[in-house]
């Protein structure tokens, strides 16, 4: 893929990226070797204070960035602001909880002092997505560098200046140079860097194609991956549920980032003695929302898919599941077939084996099943090969916690649209990877967690 801005909404090239040289990768690698060498070295006040400047830096020109994402991807600008600012947050989240996170840990053992020390490890590729491009990076790197390790990232090919920019928010926040470089490589180029002993470790976000690619490069070179990928979150809706309100949560659930999130709610799973007015409301509720042009509208809803061909995609697999038995409820679809803009759409009558009972559909298209009960629900609900996350909606918070405790998913919530928090950690089962992200667990998968026992 050539590494490109595109503006999704008009559908035209704005910049021209030359991907790096054999000799640039080298020096970038060279760079992060020896920042590393001495970054390790710095105590924690000294990283929290410049990770607070980062916070600060993306806090004080939440617009620009915000500008900069909207244009590469195409997201509601109202969105963009709040992806940055969750990155400014999570910034000052690790700059004040690593130190603590990372302590020694003493361990009561036959030793006069045996205790786990947390040590950095070098230089982690982070493989990046463009769907939330400024905050996968952000919970990636934020704890990464506070853990004293030094990050090297390949964005995604169509978001070259979100990926500069975030080189620019550590440089500017008064990182070293070589804590945070920015790559601007094709996807080809993974493999080779995963195989130089610089690099010490790799996190995807991405789809499963690309990280079971990763995965199994890192593997044969015994390097420890975090995988996050794709997801289809089931969002349950049981008999006593509030219809209307829980209907205008299932829209903002699927709708997030234009149906672009791997946690948006994407099968909806509803109990049969509610479905039809539930599905009446959602319907409707759907239909009134608004799109438009994200860099010059505030007022809408959702935006163009990040590219033409990401919509053309998702078109076939609603023209794939239709032709399989599925149902068009909500029409909805692609503007035309050189648009990046898909209108929401709701498929029904989706049996086993259908691509949209297996399948992950990234954009607006809700999935809809009914369940004869509860335990059918969750049934349904695991009957998938992804494992991400996943709501229950229910005036019974008991049953719902019962539940919640049967879903094989990274993250359930109660009453809740699915949604990442520093504090909380962030990962999935089944295809859906593994490994964490956030919180005290997501900074220790890049430390060694070493021994040391005192005789
Ligand atoms: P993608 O095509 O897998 O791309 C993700 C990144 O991997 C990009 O930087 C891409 O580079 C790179 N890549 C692709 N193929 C590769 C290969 N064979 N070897 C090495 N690198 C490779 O995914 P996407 O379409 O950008 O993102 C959508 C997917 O990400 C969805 O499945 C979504 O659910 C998942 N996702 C998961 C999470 C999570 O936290 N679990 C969060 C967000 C998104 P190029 O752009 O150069 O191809």
């Amino acid at each position: 893929m050539p590494i490109q801005t595109i503006n999704p909404y008009t559908n035209q090239v704005v910049k021209d990226f030359t991907p790096a040289t054999t000799q640039e990768i080298e020096a970038v690698l060279h760079t992060a070797q020896t920042t590393f060498d001495e970054w390790r070295t710095t105590t924690f006040a000294h990283r929290a204070q410049l990770m607070h400047h980062a916070g600060s830096e993306l806090d004080g020109n939440t617009e620009h960035y915000a500008r900069l994402i909207t244009l590469e991807m195409g997201k509601p600008l109202k969105q963009s602001r709040a992806e940055v600012q969750k990155c400014a947050k999570v910034c000052h989240y690790y700059a004040e909880h690593a130190q603590e996170f990372l302590q020694d840990e003493e361990i009561a053992t036959a030793a006069t002092r045996s205790f786990i020390s947390y040590e950095p490890m070098g230089a982690v590729l982070a493989v990046m997505p463009w769907n939330f491009p400024f905050w996968q990076v952000f919970r990636f790197a934020a704890p990464a560098l506070m853990a004293g390790n030094v990050g090297i990232l390949k964005h995604a090919s169509n978001v070259p200046q979100c990926s500069l920019a975030i080189q620019e928010v550590f440089e500017k926040a008064g990182f070293p140079k070589g804590c945070f470089q920015s790559l601007l490589i094709g996807s080809k180029e993974v493999e080779t860097l995963i195989k130089d002993p610089r690099i010490k470790a790799v996190t995807l976000t991405g789809s499963e194609g690309a990280g079971a690619k990763v995965a199994a490069t890192a593997g044969q070179e015994i390097k420890k991956t975090v995988l996050e990928l794709g997801g289809s979150d089931a969002f349950i809706v049981l008999a006593d549920a509030d219809i209307e309100a829980v209907a205008e949560k299932a829209v903002q659930a699927r709708l997030i980032n234009t149906g672009q999130s791997c946690i948006a709610a994407k099968r909806f799973i509803i109990e049969h003695s509610i479905a039809e007015p539930f599905l009446a409301s959602f319907s409707q509720k759907m239909q009134k929302l608004k799109t438009g042009n994200p860099l010059e509208e505030e007022n809408i809803d959702y935006g163009p898919l990040a590219r033409v061909d990401l919509a053309q995609e998702l078109t076939d697999q609603v023209e794939r599941s239709v032709k399989a038995g599925a149902q068009l409820l909500l029409k909805g679809g692609q503007e035309d077939k050189n648009s990046a803009v898909f209108h929401p759409a709701i498929l029904t009558h989706i049996e086993k084996g259908n691509p949209a009972y297996e399948e992950e559909f990234f954009g607006p298209v809700a999935l809809v099943f009914i369940a004869k009960d509860a335990e059918d629900a969750v049934r349904i609900a695991n009957d998938s090969p992804f494992g991400l996350g996943g709501s229950i909606w229910t005036k019974d918070i008991k049953h719902g916690q019962e539940l919640a405790r049967k879903v094989e998913a990274g993250a359930v919530f109660v009453n809740a649209i699915v949604a990442s928090d520093p504090a909380l950690p962030f990962g999935g089962i089944k295809k859906s990877g593994y490994g964490r992200e956030l919180s005290y667990v997501g900074i220790r998968e890049f430390v060694n967690q070493k021994t040391i026992w005192l005789s």
